[in-house]
């Protein structure tokens, strides 16, 4: 079965495609993420070659540790993409994607971390730091 989804950023000047079957969205609450993102970051997470630019002429990558690069749109400013480096996989902002998306959050991580205005009771997954892996759940919801 494929899949497709398609998302871009606000003024379009970046947009993506993806194919396959990504993991689910997990937000992250760290403070680079909520910095990027003016709130915090969920992100589904996607093999490299699944992941097509339809348009790249805005795209601009911050690399934001030694581990990671963030791209962004250098036109309108949303944060599309966390890409660890030296790894095949991309995450992408389930916020750009066109909906419906199919995709349902699946909990949240660097709890320790988030900001202290709001509070997380959604039930869902809470963890301190990362999540180990525990919540790499695959969507299979859109046909
Ligand atoms: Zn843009």
């Amino acid at each position: 079965m494929t899949q497709r989804r398609t998302g871009r950023c606000l003024c379009g000047a970046v947009a993506f495609e993806v194919t396959g079957v990504p993991r689910e969205p997990v937000a992250c609450h760290c403070s680079q993420c909520r910095r990027t993102s003016g709130h915090y970051a969920a992100f589904a997470v996607a093999p490299l070659a699944e992941l097509k630019l339809t348009e790249s002429v805005g795209l601009k990558w911050y690399r934001s540790s030694e581990s990671a690069e963030r791209g962004f749109c250098s036109e309108c400013g949303s944060s599309l993409f966390w890409k660890p480096s030296g790894q095949d996989t991309i995450a992408f902002a389930a916020g750009c994607l066109d909906e419906p998306s199919g995709m349902v959050l699946q909990g949240h991580i660097f709890a320790a971390d988030k900001g202290d205005y709001y509070a997380l009771d959604d039930g869902l997954p809470v963890y301190p730091e990362g999540d180990g892996g525990a919540l790499a759940v695959q969507t299979s919801r859109l046909a």
